[in-house]
């Protein structure tokens, strides 16, 4: 499907709300019937109907059907915040006994999910470098239900193979999911290449502007379906008609935003490469990144975030940069309008700080839609 009709006619049935170009927010919790044999059907097939807004919203289908077609799904479901997305599905999929394999250093929350809360329904992970195929056939138990993967993550941008992965789970029944929000379906296409279901945080690119918190998941309808009927229903981790809406907005602008921010990036890393003071860049699509062939594979394009060492990692030095900065501002998050810069040593105690540990020396950038010029000027001035 065209990328231009899913993003401003896709879902939109214009006809139906008075031929207005931008679809209404509709704020309703609940749905009427005219008889008692229509409300029999809706009640007994939720799904499919239009009952109660903590299942689906007509502002929300129109952003469902737009994310689903997006990644090439033939389903979607939005919720409350991105790790929701990733949560619910996962609750829905698994049991007590079963067994996951996931890439080591996912997102935080992620991490959190399989350490600290899955442990408690007698749900086990094992943690693999995904860079090696093997490491995932390697773990795989009779019980493996679960492969997860994010391909590139967030800090070190580690990649996985998709295919390859795909190719050792199929046959063994193993569900694969990853998360995308680094690239979005503009730039990666995870089903195309064997994943089962794609999650991203929508408060990221989809969103765009940093007023939003939201996420997705697509796959087969069998699936979304099964994660619909049971827990997405109980989580109740729904999104409000007007996030949805908000997003829908996102969606018309994110080819051209993904674009600028991806452009912009690469003229940032190339001068930050050339500067002194700097040691190493981490980029997917830089030419010396380790895995750079996979990601031009895999990706045709990249996100506009990136992280970077300086060749004194002291405590002290990095935090005197970061403290320079005017307008790349110091802030969780990233996917919108703004730069923003994470070092890694703002998670860490002072006194646990390893200057020889790479993790702890990362400084994560990333670019959103200033001119390249802006933010070069900050990043210089604050090297001086
Ligand atoms: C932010 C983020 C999430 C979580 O999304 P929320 O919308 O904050 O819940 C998950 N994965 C990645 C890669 C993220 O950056």
């Amino acid at each position: 499907m065209d990328i231009s009709y899913i993003l401003n006619e896709l879902g939109e049935e214009r006809e139906g709300y008075f031929n207005a170009v931008s679809p209404p927010i509709i704020q309703t919790s609940n749905f009427t019937f005219k008889t008692v044999d229509d409300f029999r059907v809706g009640l007994g097939n939720e799904f499919d109907a239009l009952l109660y807004s903590r299942g689906h919203n007509p502002t929300l289908n129109i952003l469902r059907k737009k994310l689903a077609a997006l990644d090439g799904a033939e389903d979607a479901l939005v919720f409350s915040s991105g790790i929701a997305a990733i949560t619910v599905p996962i609750l829905s999929l698994l049991k007590q006994g079963d067994h996951i394999i996931s890439v080591e250093n996912p997102y935080s929350w992620t991490v959190k999910l399989f350490n600290d809360f899955l442990t408690k329904f007698g749900i086990a992970t094992t943690f693999v470098d995904g860079t090696k195929v093997e490491n995932f056939e390697n773990a795989i138990r009779p019980n493996t239900k679960l492969i997860y993967l994010e391909s590139p993550n967030t800090f070190s941008y580690d990649l996985q193979d998709f295919n390859a992965i795909a190719a050792l789970a199929k046959p063994r029944g193993i569900i694969t999911m990853t998360d995308n929000s680094y690239c979005t379906p503009l730039y990666q296409q995870p089903i195309a290449l064997g994943i089962d279901l794609v999650a991203q945080s929508a408060t990221k690119y989809i969103g765009g502007h940093s007023d939003v918190v939201a996420g997705v998941v697509t796959g087969s309808r069998e699936l979304i379906e099964k994660i619909f009927n049971n827990e997405f229903m109980n989580t109740g981790a729904t999104l409000s008609p007007h996030s949805a809406w908000l997003l829908i907005r996102g969606l018309r602008t994110l080819p051209l935003r993904l674009q600028r921010s991806f452009e912009t990036t690469k003229q940032v890393i190339a001068w930050l490469k050339q500067q002194p003071q700097v040691d190493k860049v981490l980029w997917p699509f830089d030419a010396d990144f380790k895995q750079a062939e996979l990601a031009h594979q895999q990706m045709n394009g990249c996100g506009g975030m990136f992280s970077f060492t300086l060749k004194d990692s002291s405590l002290k030095k990095i935090e005197s940069f970061c403290n320079g900065l005017k307008h790349i501002l110091m802030a969780v998050s990233w996917g919108g309008h703004e730069s923003l810069i994470i070092p890694s040593i703002a998670g860490i105690a002072k006194a646990d700080y390893d200057e020889q540990n790479f993790r702890h020396q990362l400084i994560r950038v990333y670019i959103g839609l200033e001119d390249a010029d802006y933010i070069i000027k900050d990043l210089e001035k604050s090297f001086k």
